[in-house]
C-alpha cells in the first residue's frame, strides 16, 4: 500500500483560503446536522509545561473523512525558526481503515483556523465591516489577514503585537505579500478604536482586549486562547457581546474566554447564542442589528481538519503533488 505525504508547501499550494472556507463550512454544517463525530480533545502536557500534545480525532459522514490531528504546541518556539504548532494530520479511509495520508498539521491549522474565522465573519460581521484590527503578529495573524480579505472589503488594517520587532517584520512582509497597507500601532486600544473587525490571535494567558474599547457594531474573532485557564477578552467584552461558538460542548469544557466570566457569575451557559453550524443550517439567526457586538469564540475542531485533509488527499492525487511511500499492508493500491 502507498501512503501520501504532503508537506507544508504542498498544503499551501493545494489549499487556497477561498477553498478552505467552504471546506470548513462543510465540516461545521455536518456537525450541526449531527453527521460528524468530534470528541473533546485530550491534551497531554509535558511535566514542565514547556509544551503539549493535542489529539484531535474526527469523522465527517457523506465525505467519509476520517482522521486524527496530532499537534504539538510549544509557545517558546515563537520568534525562532520553529513554528509553535507542528505535527501531522493522519487521514484514514473508512472502508478498511487504511492510513492514506500524512499531512503537515501546522500548515493545515494555520489555514483552517483563519478559514473558520472567515466563515464566522461572513455570517456575523456587518456587510460594510472593513476596518480590521489584528492583535498578534504570528502565524495566525498572517492567515487571518488573508481570510478577512476574502470575506469583506478591507479598507484599513491596524496591527498590534507585544514585541515591536515581530510586528514590524509582520507588517513589512504581509503588506508586500498581500498587497495591503498595514499600520503598526503601539497599544491594543489604538488598534481597536473604531474597528469593526477585531481578531485576537495571541498566546496571552490574560485579557488583552477590554470591553470598554470595543465599538458598537464590531465583530470579534477570539482565536488565541484554546484552554480553560487562559483568555484574551476581559469579562466586560464577553458580557457585552452576542456569543457564537464553533461548538457548545467544546466551549463549556475548554474555553477560558467563556468559563472564567461564567465562574465569576457574569454569564451563564445561555450566553452562548449558538454554533456557527446552526447559522449555516439556518436553525438560528446571526446578527440582529448594526449596533450589536458579535463574538465568535474559536477553539478549533477536528472536523475543520479532516474535511480539508480529505480534500487535500484527493486534490493531490489529481495534481500529482506530494510524495508516496510504501507503508502498511502489502496491497497493490494507492
Ligand atoms: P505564534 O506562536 O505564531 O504567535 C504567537 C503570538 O502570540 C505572537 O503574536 C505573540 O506576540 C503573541 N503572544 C505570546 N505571548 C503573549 C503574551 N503574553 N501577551 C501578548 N501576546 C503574546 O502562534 P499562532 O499565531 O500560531 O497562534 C496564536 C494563538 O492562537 C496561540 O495561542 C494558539 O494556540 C492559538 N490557536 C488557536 C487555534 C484555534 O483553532 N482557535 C488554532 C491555532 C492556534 P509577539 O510575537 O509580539 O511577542
Amino acid at each position: 500500500m502507498k501512503l501520501l505525504i504532503l508537506n507544508r508547501l504542498d498544503v499551501v499550494h493545494l489549499l487556497p483560503m477561498e477553498v478552505c472556507l467552504e471546506l470548513v463550512a462543510e465540516g461545521l454544517e455536518a456537525l450541526g446536522r449531527g453527521e460528524a463525530v468530534n470528541p473533546l480533545r485530550p491534551i497531554m502536557w509535558l511535566p514542565d509545561k514547556r509544551g503539549l500534545l493535542g489529539l484531535m480525532p474526527g469523522y465527517v459522514e457523506g465525505r467519509e473523512a476520517l482522521g486524527l490531528k496530532v499537534i504539538s504546541i510549544f509557545p517558546g518556539n515563537h520568534g525562532t525558526e520553529y513554528d509553535s504548532h507542528q505535527g501531522g494530520v493522519l487521514l484514514f479511509d473508512t472502508e478498511h481503515g487504511c492510513l492514506r495520508a500524512l499531512i503537515d498539521a501546522g500548515a493545515v491549522t494555520a489555514i483552517r483556523t483563519a478559514a473558520a474565522s472567515g466563515v464566522a465573519t461572513r455570517l456575523l460581521a456587518r456587510e460594510d465591516a472593513g476596518d480590521l484590527a489584528l492583535l498578534g503578529s504570528g502565524v495566525q495573524a498572517r492567515t487571518h489577514l488573508e481570510a478577512m480579505r476574502v470575506v469583506r472589503e478591507i479598507r484599513r488594517v491596524r496591527v498590534w503585537s507585544r514585541t515591536t520587532a515581530h510586528v514590524q517584520v509582520f507588517a513589512k512582509e504581509e503588506s508586500e505579500r498581500q498587497g495591503v497597507a498595514i499600520e503598526v500601532v503601539e497599544s491594543v486600544q489604538e488598534a481597536v478604536e473604531g474597528a469593526d473587525l477585531i481578531c485576537t490571535l495571541t498566546a496571552s494567558p490574560k485579557p488583552i482586549l477590554m470591553g470598554d474599547w470595543i465599538s458598537p457594531g464590531a465583530h470579534i474573532n477570539a482565536v488565541g486562547a484554546s484552554i480553560s485557564t487562559t483568555r484574551e477578552l476581559d469579562t466586560a467584552a464577553v458580557v457585552g457581546s452576542r456569543l457564537f461558538v464553533d461548538r457548545r460542548e467544546s466551549t463549556v469544557n475548554e474555553s477560558g474566554d467563556f468559563l472564567i466570566p461564567k465562574k465569576e457569575g457574569a454569564i451563564g451557559e445561555d450566553h452562548i447564542v449558538g454554533e456557527i453550524g446552526e447559522i449555516l443550517l439556518e436553525q438560528i439567526g446571526g446578527r440582529t442589528s448594526g449596533e450589536e457586538v458579535t463574538l465568535f469564540k474559536s477553539l478549533g475542531l477536528a472536523v475543520e481538519d479532516v474535511v480539508p485533509a480529505h480534500y487535500l488527499y484527493h486534490r493531490a492525487k489529481e495534481e500529482g503533488v506530494g510524495t508516496w511511500v510504501d507503508f502498511g499492508d502489502d496491497v497493490d493500491e494507492e
